[in-house]
């Protein structure tokens, strides 16, 4: 242990995750990583706990604080971040889990990267983007979703993951404008070899307000897996949403979806009158039918909440146009900039 006091928190991880403890979660880690990390400020309050900005040597890190109580939730997200392959730059990068006891209450951790924008939800608060910038944040988030609807078939392969409770706050910015997605403690897991179904033991749903509408009608088959990628895709296209209002020269205030429809603390019969009684959508606001790239991305959005399950797109597709519609973008940016520059040197 003491000859690991000298490696970073990397190190230390990437060790304790080879020597497998067997119970899901690095003995290794167990034993050292909490001890070590400096709780700074409180980042964030969700449905199981804080999120503390922490300081591990001199990185900084986040570090998601569940209570005894909650022991299920923290031990399913664990298990998901300690699953092969699931790292990827759209996903919010694992450091390692550990429990701790403070005051002598047990308190049980999970310790990520930080990223001092926050999540796309307090981001799109006091921001506005430009269409590089909006299309980098959803075309990313496109990614990372991808990345866990994507089953790897090798011999340590990734199992095709749906996550459940995608929506603005558990995605993160990072400082280069692209997005990791986290907060997978309720994601449900699918290996299509066995064809075996883990839904953990959280029967929660999500967020109401983000509900697809098969959930809110209650007709969704869980026993069929891309019965949740169709719900994840749902919610991606509310997302969509609130971030093109934030773009543009005249953009629109924040506003989280269905803000016109329903209560600030919606209730599942709010959600089901909305979404699936009056089949309400958010609307596009009037700028965006002139607006080239607005109207794309809105035509992307309503592609991914349609009624029936089965019309939405998949992910890969969504992430393929949104990466053709930034592509555009840049290149239209590069060819701005270069007729600038000709005009400036003309006018020299
Ligand atoms: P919960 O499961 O309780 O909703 P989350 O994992 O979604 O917890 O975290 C709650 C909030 O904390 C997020 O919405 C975000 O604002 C903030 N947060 C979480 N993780 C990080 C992180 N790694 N860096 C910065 N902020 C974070
Ligand atoms: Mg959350
Ligand atoms: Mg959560």
């Amino acid at each position: 242990v003491q000859q690991v006091g000298e490696n970073t928190l990397k190190e230390l991880l990437d060790h304790s995750c080879t020597s497998g403890s067997g119970s899901g979660l690095p003995q290794l880690v167990q034993q050292t990583v909490a001890k070590r990390v400096m709780l700074v400020d409180c980042i964030g309050k969700g449905r199981y706990g804080e999120v503390w900005k922490g300081r591990f040597q001199d990185e900084d890190v986040a570090v998601k604080i569940f209570s005894s109580r909650d022991e299920a939730s923290w031990r399913r997200e664990t298990d998901i971040y300690n699953m092969c392959l699931l790292r990827h730059e759209n996903i919010l990068g694992y450091y390692g889990s550990d429990m701790t006891s403070w005051h002598s209450c047990t308190q049980l951790w999970l310790i990520t990267h930080y990223h001092r924008l926050g999540s796309l939800y307090d981001y799109l608060q006091y921001n506005t983007l430009d269409y590089e910038q909006m299309l980098t944040l959803v075309h990313s988030a496109a990614a990372g979703l991808s990345h866990l609807h994507t089953e790897i078939i090798t011999n340590r392969g990734k199992p095709a993951i749906a996550h459940r409770d995608i929506k603005s706050k558990n995605i993160l910015v990072r400082s280069n404008f692209s997005c990791c997605i986290g907060d997978l403690g309720l994601a449900v897991i699918h290996k299509q070899e066995s064809n075996l179904l883990d839904l953990g033991h959280n029967q929660k749903v999500g967020t109401k307000r983000y509900m697809a509408p098969e959930l809110l009608a209650e007709t969704l088959n869980p026993s069929f897996f891309d019965s949740f990628k169709c719900v994840d895709v749902y919610a991606f296209g509310l997302v969509i949403w609130e971030v093109a209002r934030r773009t543009g020269e005249y953009p629109e205030e924040y506003k989280p979806p269905f803000y016109d429809s329903v209560p600030s603390d919606p209730s599942f019969e709010d959600m089901r009158k909305t979404v699936v009684v009056d089949q309400t959508r958010p609307v596009a606001p009037n700028r965006w039918f002139s607006d080239l790239v607005l109207n794309q991305v809105s035509k992307v959005a309503r592609e991914c909440w349609s009624q029936n399950p089965k019309a939405r797109l998949p992910i890969l597709r969504v992430k393929k146009t949104l990466s053709q519609l930034l592509k555009s973008v840049q290149l239209l940016t590069q060819q701005d900039k270069a007729l600038k520059i000709e005009n400036l040197e003309k006018s020299c």
